[in-house]
Formats: structure tokens, sequence, C-alpha cells
């Protein structure tokens, strides 16, 4: 089964308490969805990370705690040139991308939403509709 765990993750959400600087994500794992359930995603503003947690003070950094790439995350703190990157685990099956297994075949993935205060605000904008996607 494969995990996505190849693919490289760029992410711009600057408020979740995942956020490392340079784009990095620093969770151990993360679940891209659709942002409707029930209804296959079309477009890329349909999908959203559900592991986004909102970055709201110390409290909300205990929150997301066991989700955490620690290795990745203090290395990359620390300077070093080691690269941080999350195990993705995609249901987004209506994508070009996805695998069997909850797998991305993408080599880079770019989550965007700058400023988002919740999931829905947030999109995998790599995602790309699949030849009768929707019709799955
Ligand atoms: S929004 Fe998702 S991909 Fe971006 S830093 Fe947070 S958990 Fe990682
Ligand atoms: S590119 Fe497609 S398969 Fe990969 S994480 Fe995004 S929505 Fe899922």
């Amino acid at each position: 089964m494969r995990r996505g765990n190849m693919t490289r993750v760029i992410c711009s959400v600057n408020t979740c308490t995942h956020y490392l600087n340079e784009d990095v994500c620093g969770a151990a794992a993360i679940d891209i969805m659709h942002e409707e359930e029930g209804r296959m995603s079309a477009l890329a503003e349909q999908t959203m990370c559900k592991t986004f947690h909102e970055a709201s003070g110390i409290t909300s950094y205990l929150g997301s705690i066991d989700n955490v790439n620690w290795t990745g995350a203090l290395l990359k703190m620390a300077g070093s040139n080691h690269q941080a990157n999350p195990q993705i685990d995609c249901t987004v099956a209506s994508c070009h991308y996805w695998e069997e297994g909850r797998g991305c075949a993408a080599s880079v993935i770019e989550v965007s939403g700058c400023q988002a205060n919740e999931c829905q605000d947030t999109n995998c904008k790599t995602f790309k509709l699949r030849e009768g996607g929707t019709r799955l």
C-alpha cells in the first residue's frame, strides 16, 4: 500500500500550529479530504487539509502535539538541511494523482490558505480532476 510519503509538501498556511518557516509542514502526517462530506471535489477549492490546527496561543500547540514530526521539526528549527515532510493520507479519489490506499502520486503538493482560520480555508492546490473523477 502506497501512502504518499515520497510526496513533498509545500504549505503556505502560516496560521497552522504545524507550519514551519520556508513553507514546511512539521506534522508527522496530514489528512487531505473533500471539503464537503459526501461530495466529490471537482476543484482544488473543494479540498482541504483536515490536519490544520489554528495557532492561537500555547494551548493550541499542545492540542496538536501528538502529530508532530519531532526529528524533522527540530532539525529544521536548528537550521539543518534536513527537510521535514509529513506522510499524506488523502481521500480525494476524484484527483488525478490519487492512488489506492489513500496515497498521492504527485512528487510535490502545495497546500494553500494563508491566514486560514479553519480547515475549510485550506486547499490542496495541486488537485487536478481526473477524467470522470466526480462520478466515482
Ligand atoms: S495546513 Fe496542513 S499541510 Fe499546512 S502546516 Fe498545517 S497540517 Fe501541515
Ligand atoms: S494532489 Fe490530489 S491525491 Fe495528492 S494530496 Fe492533493 S488532492 Fe490528494
